[in-house]
């Protein structure tokens, strides 16, 4: 099966609700959906979503890597897939979101050729998983009815935007518990919002006031691994790295330096599910978990991050909830949420059969 050519298209999804952390606020997202063209019958979708104050990747430069990318594996053999890769991944520095756009739709073509669902192809531990979500960084008002309002839509774990003044936001954390009970798990998330001192203070006042949290993520600034690791050393709950890491090496050293209990693994910054089986394993070689996240992403590529994230077994943590905050799904087909949970097709590959 040879790759015959990349379509691509640009999408707008206003979204539900507006989305606000520590980095950026956003009521309306731009995906770009691509469609891998092949000398059979089969085709393969992706998608990417630009995210500049992370990935620094605009829609524009997305479109023009996926068109750089598409003049250099054109014609190129499914049976060669590692060839494939690595022409993908060398092809052109960083763009690792128009990457993962390409990457997610060869696995989709790999997976439709044997017939069996992608998660299948990748693993196939399970096929069933609990995403948590997210409570925009707000008034500790706001907040509080947001997390009580997901809570009673049936979810369990909440993903709690932090990172803007520490005091506020040990104080908004401990009204949300005191308002949701201890039954829900917390995760918090500071997207890079603390200095390594500010974290040790929310992380330790939160423990002494017994505000019970699952886990913190990316307290500190992405290229700070030093101070992750003085967070982790100072503070009881696991520390996770979100926009510290992008790629293997990335793992590699955030793992020799002791610097993280987690990993969150997303496919726009690594560049697809290539890099994140890297991720993973040399997370399973050091011993520590991983959890699978996303962008503001639509249906598409979040179908393709999920498949990732049963199939395996030290991919612990899911927060794939992004497809909720869209008011629309431009895929037929792909994953489906009932609930926390999130339910995947047995049709092969993606399971998305066109986009609408
Ligand atoms: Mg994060």
């Amino acid at each position: 099966m040879k790759i015959t050519d990349i379509k691509i298209q640009i999408i707008n999804i206003p979204l539900v609700t507006t989305f606000k952390t520590a980095l950026r606020s956003v009521d309306q997202i731009e995906n770009i959906i691509i469609t891998i063209t092949t000398d059979t019958d089969l085709i393969g979708f992706g998608g990417a979503a630009p995210t500049a104050v992370i990935t620094g990747e605009t829609t524009a430069s997305i479109c023009s890597a996926i068109e750089h990318i598409r003049d250099s594996i054109i014609g190129m053999n499914l049976i060669d897939s590692e060839n494939i890769f690595q022409r993908l991944n060398n092809c052109i520095i960083g763009n690792s979101s128009a990457k993962a756009a390409v990457d997610m739709a060869i696995y989709d073509l790999l997976a439709k050729e044997l017939k069996v669902p992608l998660y299948q192809l990748l693993g196939g531990m399970t096929n069933t998983l609990e995403t948590d979500v997210t409570v925009s960084l707000d008034t500790p008002e706001k907040m509080i009815r947001e997390s009580k309002e997901k809570l009673s839509a049936g979810f369990n774990i909440l993903k709690i935007k932090v990172g803007g003044d520490p005091e506020l936001d040990i104080n908004r954390l401990q009204l949300v518990r005191e308002s949701i009970g201890r039954e829900a798990r917390i995760r918090i998330d500071a997207n890079q919002g603390w200095s390594a001192k500010e974290a040790v203070l929310v992380g330790k006042e939160l423990e002494r006031k017994g505000v019970d949290i699952e886990l913190m993520e990316q307290p500190v600034a992405a290229r700070d691994f030093k101070g992750l690791r003085f967070v982790r050393e100072n503070v009881s709950m696991p520390v996770y790295a979100d926009e510290s890491i992008f790629s293997p090496q990335n793992a590699l050293d955030l793992v020799s330096m002791d610097a993280v209990d987690g990993l969150n693994i997303k496919l726009m910054k690594c560049g697809g599910i290539y890099n994140a089986l890297k991720i993973a394993a040399i997370a399973e070689t050091a011993g520590i978990p991983c959890m699978i996240g996303s962008m503001m992403e639509s249906h598409i590529s979040v179908t393709a991050a999920a498949h990732l994230a049963v199939s395996r077994s030290i991919i612990k943590r899911y927060d794939l909830d992004a497809p909720l905050f869209c008011s629309i799904n431009p895929a037929v087909g792909g994953i489906t949420y009932k609930g926390s949970r999130v339910c995947f097709s047995n049709a092969p590959g993606l399971g998305i059969e066109s986009i609408g």
